[in-house]
């Protein structure tokens, strides 16, 4: 089953992600501010462009394998220098 709610505090005010960094997928609560890691099945990520549960992570991109939409990238990359961003993603 996905994870529609904070499993702490049962608010929806929540976001699913895949952390490159950790290779995890994440959830995060604004209202409570857990950071929890989850399984695939948990995430349930879908592609907001095709629907498609195709998804796929490399090392700094999520994308749709149907529809090639990127889901989210890190940008590790900066004019050559590598950066670490706290929270590793950008949506
Ligand atoms: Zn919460
Ligand atoms: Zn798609």
């Amino acid at each position: 089953m996905p994870i529609l709610k904070c499993p702490y505090c049962d608010d929806e005010d929540i976001e699913i992600s895949y952390n490159h960094k950790i290779r995890q997928y994440t959830l995060t609560c604004f209202n409570c501010d857990s950071f929890i890691k989850i399984t695939k099945k948990q995430a349930d990520l879908k592609c907001p462009g095709c629907e498609s549960k195709n998804i796929v992570h490399d090392d700094c991109e999520s994308y749709c394998c149907d529809c090639g939409m990127v889901l989210s990238a890190t940008s590790n990359y900066v004019g050559g220098f590598k950066i670490v961003l706290d929270w590793g993603l950008i949506l």
